[in-house]
């Protein structure tokens, strides 16, 4: 019998605020100058007294809100005490007993909590020396902790993916991954019972990719220490090597006791329920429609593909195009559309142009325009890329360059006409049995016609006056 996975969640993601968490320093990710945004106040001088964010409280309530969590009656502020250099007071605001949230899910994952606390300073080690950056502490840190519940790696960054959708969705984040702005840790432990088996927790899981890759390092090497009954599995906080592709050992895992919280005798706590910011109606009626709603209504209003709905979602610009374009268009054309923007369209995002000069209007005639056969799909690929560089009508980029097919069928038969008439050796081999002799035929009937023709009604009117 196998082992079973069991894998828990946390998730830190840095809030988009004007200023920090406790202070008015800026919080200014693109800050490339070190120690900058920093103050008093987030560089612990004595006798400095911190102020709770209102926007970054906000943020939380309203993720919390999104995911069907209970906001806090009470919430409050601990102390998390560490000594560590990129953690200037000697403790982290944080919060332990009290959290902003509790409950809720996400992508069919249960959510044990969301709380609110500040970021560390960013420190680099250089040979002999460490040097640190105090832009970041005390950045507004957002932390959700999922029940132990997700049984498959593809599960966990699936949860990750939804998570860092709805923190754009909500403007609380920015949420890339590579920039730090959100950081994923897997509690991961297999068993064969129902009882858990030892966790170990990974950090330093920088994409959604290392995520899964992590998750079946650990897999792998758990098994083995079980499998191979040398020793137990130790329960520690362990790093990923994105180079090695494997995980180390950092440290042997602290307790929460080690870390002596206490409420932060410096912060009020807060009774949400009777400050008017914060009420259900307000944390509601803001709330914009969520990944999830919107991905149900594209798929169920368009009747697109589940994988197109998700680009559409992921990015709103090309999903805008889609809906602002589709509600121009009859139902009977959806597919086209949705095939055109997925795959031409985020072929051409990739060069020059701009995708403000396809103006929906234009881009709903152009699918018209193929829908009825008066392109060809070479034709439409054309238009799309001058529209692309260019903006401009269809219509006038496919007279200019002569696209529009030919399907008149008076017109062929004269260019039909003149091709027997001119080609009488390759009419007489075609009725004498050699059918392939057809191409060289339509072939100098798009060229007669400057490719204009439509090539599959140039092979049926040959057909039928050959066979004649
Ligand atoms: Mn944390």
């Amino acid at each position: 019998m196998n082992y079973q996975l069991t894998v828990g969640l946390e998730v830190h993601a840095e809030l988009k605020t004007r200023t920090k968490m406790f202070c008015n320093s800026a919080n200014d990710s693109n800050e490339t100058r070190p120690n900058v945004n920093i103050c008093p106040v987030c560089m612990a001088h004595p006798g400095t007294l911190p102020v709770i964010n209102q926007q970054a409280v906000l943020h939380v309530l309203r993720v919390g809100t999104a995911c069907g969590g209970t906001v806090a009656d009470v919430t409050e502020f601990d102390r998390k005490n560490y000594f560590y250099p990129d953690i200037p007071k000697g403790y982290q605001i944080s919060q332990y007993k009290n959290p902003l949230i509790l409950g809720g899910i996400l992508n069919g994952v249960a959510i044990e909590r969301i709380h609110l606390e500040e970021d560390t300073a960013s420190s680099s080690h250089n040979g002999d020396h460490s040097l640190v950056n105090y832009n970041r502490a005390g950045v507004p840190l957002m932390e959700l902790v999922t029940k132990p519940v997700i049984k498959s790696p593809e599960q966990a960054s699936a949860f990750a993916r939804e998570l860092q959708l709805l923190l754009r969705t909500l403007g609380a984040s920015d949420a890339h991954m590579d920039k730090g702005e959100m950081r994923v840790e897997a509690n991961i432990s297999i068993s064969k019972t129902d009882t858990l088996g030892t966790k170990v927790e990974v950090k330093n899981l920088n994409s959604f990719r290392s995520v899964e890759r992590a998750i079946n390092y650990e897999v792998e090497r758990m098994t083995k220490i079980l499998d191979g009954g040398e020793g137990i599995i130790v329960q520690e906080t362990r790093g990923w090597d994105e180079i090695k592709q494997s995980t180390f050992s950092q440290r042997k895992k602290e307790n929460a006791h080690d870390y002596r919280y206490f409420p932060d005798p410096d912060l009020p706590k807060l009774k949400l329920s009777e400050i008017s910011e914060f009420t259900h109606e307000i944390l509601t009626k803001s709330m914009p429609e969520l990944p999830h709603e919107k991905r149900a209504r594209l798929i169920r209003n368009y009747n697109i593909k589940e994988v197109n709905a998700e680009i559409f979602i992921t990015d709103s610009t090309l999903g805008t195009l889609f809906e602002s374009t589709a509600v121009l268009l009859s139902d009977d054309t959806y597919n086209l559309l949705e095939n055109y923007i997925t795959s031409d369209i985020v072929g051409l995002i990739k060069g020059e142009g701009s995708l403000q000069n396809i103006i929906p209007a234009m881009l709903a005639k152009l699918i018209r325009f193929t829908k009825e056969g008066k392109l060809s799909s070479r034709g439409t690929k054309d238009i799309l890329m001058g529209m692309y560089m260019n903006g401009g009508d269809p219509e006038v980029i496919a007279h200019e360059r002569g696209l529009f097919q030919i399907s008149d069928a008076n017109q062929l038969t004269i260019v039909i006409n003149e091709i027997i008439t001119t080609h009488p050796t390759v009419v007489a081999e075609y009725k004498m049995g050699k059918v392939s002799a057809i191409q060289f035929l339509i072939g100098q009937g798009m060229k007669i016609s400057n490719g204009s023709a439509n090539p599959a009604q140039l092979k049926e009117l040959f057909e039928k006056r050959m066979n004649l």
